[in-house]
């Protein structure tokens, strides 16, 4: 008989998850608080790790309708735009591991993924239903939602978020933790940007204590551009609305030159993330228990410094239906699953809080950086253990 699961968020982690496990065979119900699909309006890198599991599920011609294939990833100087370093994406991307790296508009990706799993059979999707809290029983966990439905299934997966309602009520470990780092985030047409503005590549900007990437989404239509400074926000993080104030980001990277300046300036509208994350956890014990496992954000919300955070959540999917797909208990197929996940989650959570310092470095640290940049070019900003996907 097959497996009965249900997953908590529709987010990108929840619908691939959704995928994942239709495609395993199992009956799945998802539950999105919300009362309509949607993502915010900004763009996500997807590293060869992540779109290889994409082509894997048969969304190849999918993502290649709306994703942009940047040739290369250049570092550049905030003050000066002199360049420091670059990385060959493109064909070397694919050569060596086996697949392209993409960007893309997070609302694109999210449909790509609505619309795979809207074909399965087996995946019922419930929107304007918050998960409220789980039960367990015999042979069994029960999902009760704030409007009142009981769903009974053979397991729950936590796919709520940073926020996670399934992790608080398993972990009990409080909110997540707030970086003091902020996203400022703005997407705009390219026709519209003069032209010496417009960009086919990933440009990431180095400056004292802040940092810009830009790189193209939909086809190379548009450009999305997110400025990091540090800085905190008064108000509750939760159900923070976003709005920013275009003259503070200009305010914090006043200091830069003007080849940076003159990008933010052309933009004129913002939006803004006060960045949280959690610290990795402890062993697979915390990703899965008993019935319940969570995964994506609700599992390893991490600081955006390595682009992999919904890339971990697909990755996390793609585990997952692998584990399904096995027979045994659920809960020795979900601890299966934790075990091969945690430490790699981990590590990505790690590496982007020390990507971030070493972006941001003053002094120093600044100047070996730079040089270290030069000297060992694509050796030091390729990551071929991320980008080759995990290995068990
Ligand atoms: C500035 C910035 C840049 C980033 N850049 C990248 C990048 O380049 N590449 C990359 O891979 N990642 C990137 N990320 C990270 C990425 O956005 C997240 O890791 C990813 O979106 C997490 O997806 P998720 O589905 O786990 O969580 P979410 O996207 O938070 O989705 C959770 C879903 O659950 C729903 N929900 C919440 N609570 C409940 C409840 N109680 N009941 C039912 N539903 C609920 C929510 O409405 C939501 O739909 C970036 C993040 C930031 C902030």
């Amino acid at each position: 008989m097959s497996k009965q699961i249900v997953i908590a968020g529709g987010g990108i982690g929840g619908l691939a998850a959704a995928l994942a496990c239709a495609r395993s065979d199992c009956q799945v119900q998802l539950i999105e608080r919300a009362d309509a699909f949607g993502e915010v309006g900004a763009g996500i890198q997807l590293g060869p790790n992540v779109v290889q599991v994409l082509h894997g599920w048969g969304l190849k011609a999918a993502l290649a309708e709306v994703a942009a294939f940047p040739a290369a990833l250049q570092v550049r100087s905030a003050a000066n735009a002199a360049v420091l370093g670059s990385l060959r994406l493109g064909e070397r991307a694919l050569s060596l591991y086996g697949a392209p790296y993409a960007t893309i508009h997070r609302a694109d990706m999210h449909q790509v993924l609505l619309h795979a799993a809207r074909n399965q059979d087996n995946v019922q999707l419930h929107l304007g239903h918050c998960f409220s809290h789980f039960e367990l029983g015999d042979g069994g966990v029960g999902v009760q939602t704030e409007q009142g439905i009981a769903l009974q299934a053979d397991a729950l997966i936590g796919a709520d978020g940073l926020w996670s309602r399934v992790r608080g009520q398993l972990l009990h470990d409080g909110p997540p933790r707030v970086s003091g780092h902020l996203a400022y985030r703005a997407m705009v047409e390219q026709s519209e940007l003069p032209e010496r503005l417009r960009s086919q590549v990933v440009t990431v900007w180095l400056g004292s204590r802040l940092h810009v990437v830009q790189y193209p989404v939909r086809g190379g239509a548009w450009l999305n551009v997110v400025a990091i400074v540090h800085g905190k926000v008064a108000g509750e993080l939760q159900n923070w609305d976003h709005s920013a104030n275009a003259q503070d980001l200009r305010a914090a990277l006043s200091h830069t030159g003007s080849a940076l300046q003159d990008l933010v300036g052309a933009i004129d509208h913002w939006r803004l993330w006060p960045l949280c994350d959690r610290a990795p956890m402890l062993g697979a014990h915390q990703q899965a228990c008993g019935r319940v496992a969570l995964l994506g954000d609700a599992a390893h919300p991490m600081r955006p410094y390595m682009a992999q955070g919904a890339g971990m959540a697909i990755e996390d999917a793609a585990c997952l239906q692998q584990e399904l797909g096995h027979e045994a208990s659920m809960e020795q197929r979900l601890r299966r699953y934790a075990q091969r996940r945690w430490q790699r989650n981990a590590r990505v959570q790690a590496r982007s809080i020390r990507n971030g310092e070493i972006f941001h470095a003053t002094g120093l640290v600044r100047w070996g950086r730079d040089l270290s940049m030069r000297l060992l070019g694509e050796k030091l900003l390729d990551v071929p253990w991320l980008y080759r996907g995990p290995i068990d």
